[in-house]
C-alpha cells in the first residue's frame, strides 16, 4: 500500500484538492485523503496528482512512417504520402509500434482508441499494460463492390486477430459508400463505440457541398470514378451522421473545420458523441486548431493521431498546445478532455477520474505553476504506478 501525496490531487470526482493524499495498492484506489495531516509514511511530491492519460485517437500502425511526409502539406498531399510510403521492412514496423507502445507508457497514458487497417498491432497490444480499443477502419473510395463478403474476408480475419475491446469504424466520410456503412453497422454489436475521421480540411466540404477540390484530385489519383452521388449538396458531417443511429457511441475525430451548425447538429442528434482533438496534429498537416469554444466542452476528448502526423505521442503535450493558444481554457478542464471525458467516449468507466475500487493509472506532473493551478511549458508527467 503506498500513500500518495502532492500540491494538489485531481480526482474528477471533485475540486482539486490542495495537499490532499491518494491510497493506492497495486494501482487500485483505497481512499483519498482531504488533508495529509497525521498520516505517516507519506511519498510526498511535488506538483500535481491525475488519474491515467487517455488518447482517444491514434494510429499505432503508422509509427514508422515519423518524418516521411513533411509538416504542412495540407491533408489529401499527407494521405498520398501514407498510402505510397506506408510499406516497409517488418521488423522496422513492429519495432516502431513497440517504441510508440513504450513512448505512451513513459507518458501516462493508461487507454488508446487506436486504428488499425491490419493485425500489425495485435502483439503489442495484447501485452501491454496500455489497454487498447482497436478502431478497426473499412474504406472502398465510395465505390460499391459487387461481393463485398469476398471483398472483405481478410480484413475479417485480421479483426478476429486483434484483442478486445474492438469495432469496425468507417475511415472518413469521403471514403466509404453506403454499402460499407451497412456492412459495418451489421459487423457491429448492439451498443459498440465507433470512430471517424470528420472535417480534417477545409476540402472535405467543399467536395460534399460542390464535388470540386483536392478529394477530387485524390480519387484521379487512385483511378477511381468521382462517386455518381457527389456532390451531395451540403455539408459532409450531415452527411455521414445519415449512416447512423441517434444511440450511437461515436468518437468523431478532428473536426478542425466544423461548423456551428453542423456541430449543433450532430451533438443534439448523438447523445453519445465525443469530439476528439487532435491539435499537434492538425497544426502539422493543416495549420489549423478547431474553434474548441463552439463544443461542448463535456464531450471533448484528446489524442494525438500517429507519429506520422505528430512529433511525439504525448497527451501533455496536447493538452499544453491546447491551452497555449487557447487562454478562456484552464488546466482543469482540459484535464477532464484528457482523462475522463475520452474513458467515457471510449465507454471504459474504470479509467478518467480517481474513483474508489478502480485501477484507472495515478500519473505525477511535475514543474507545474502551483499557485496559479497550472500546467507549463516545461512541465513533464511521470506514472506513479
Ligand atoms: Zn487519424
Amino acid at each position: 500500500m503506498r500513500k500518495l501525496t502532492a500540491d494538489y490531487i485531481f480526482t474528477n470526482n471533485e475540486a482539486p484538492i490542495h495537499q490532499g493524499v491518494v491510497i493506492e495498492e497495486n494501482g487500485k484506489i483505497l481512499d483519498i485523503l482531504h488533508s495529509r495531516e497525521g498520516v505517516s509514511d507519506l511519498e510526498t511530491f511535488e506538483g500535481f496528482i491525475t488519474p491515467g492519460f487517455v488518447n482517444a485517437h491514434c494510429h499505432l500502425e503508422l509509427s514508422h512512417l515519423k518524418g516521411v511526409s513533411d509538416s504542412g502539406k495540407r491533408l489529401v498531399p499527407f494521405l498520398l504520402d501514407v498510402v505510397s510510403k506506408r510499406d516497409m521492412d517488418d521488423k522496422i514496423i513492429m519495432d516502431s509500434i513497440a517504441k510508440a507502445d513504450q513512448e505512451m507508457r513513459e507518458e501516462g497514458i493508461v487507454l488508446v482508441g487506436d486504428i488499425s487497417n491490419g493485425s500489425d498491432t495485435a502483439k503489442i497490444k495484447e501485452q501491454s499494460s496500455i489497454l487498447y480499443h482497436t478502431f478497426f477502419e473499412l474504406f472502398d473510395m465510395m465505390r460499391e463492390t459487387p461481393d463485398i463478403d469476398a471483398s472483405l474476408a481478410t480484413k475479417i480475419s485480421d479483426f478476429e486477430m486483434m484483442p478486445s475491446p474492438k469495432s469496425f469504424v468507417p475511415h472518413a466520410p469521403y471514403s466509404v459508400s453506403t454499402q460499407l456503412y451497412e456492412k459495418i453497422n451489421n459487423l457491429n454489436p448492439e451498443g459498440v463505440v465507433i470512430s471517424i475521421h470528420n472535417q480534417e480540411t477545409l476540402e472535405e466540404d467543399k467536395f460534399f457541398i460542390e464535388g470540386k477540390g483536392d478529394f477530387r484530385k485524390l480519387f484521379e489519383t487512385f483511378g477511381a470514378e468521382l462517386p455518381a452521388n457527389i456532390p451531395v449538396g451540403y455539408s459532409s458531417a450531415q452527411y455521414w451522421s445519415k449512416f447512423f443511429k441517434e444511440e450511437q457511441a461515436l468518437c468523431i475525430v478532428h473536426n478542425t473545420f466544423s461548423s456551428a451548425e453542423d456541430i449543433k447538429f450532430i451533438q443534439e442528434k448523438f447523445p453519445h458523441a465525443y469530439w476528439v482533438t487532435c491539435p499537434n496534429a492538425n497544426l502539422y498537416i493543416e495549420n489549423a486548431l478547431p474553434n474548441y469554444q463552439l463544443f461542448d466542452f463535456e464531450r471533448m476528448a484528446i489524442g494525438t493521431d500517429s507519429l506520422t502526423s505528430n512529433w511525439q505521442l504525448s497527451i501533455l503535450d496536447e493538452m499544453k498546445v491546447i491551452l497555449k493558444l487557447n487562454a478562456y481554457l484552464n488546466f482543469e478542464d482540459v484535464l477532464k478532455w484528457a482523462t475522463i471525458n475520452g474513458a467515457r467516449a471510449l465507454k471504459q468507466d474504470g479509467f478518467g477520474s480517481l474513483e474508489l475500487g478502480n485501477s484507472p493509472g495515478i500519473n505525477l506532473i511535475k514543474n507545474v505553476d502551483v499557485e496559479k493551478v497550472a500546467i507549463k511549458k516545461g512541465s513533464v508527467v511521470e506514472p506513479l504506478n
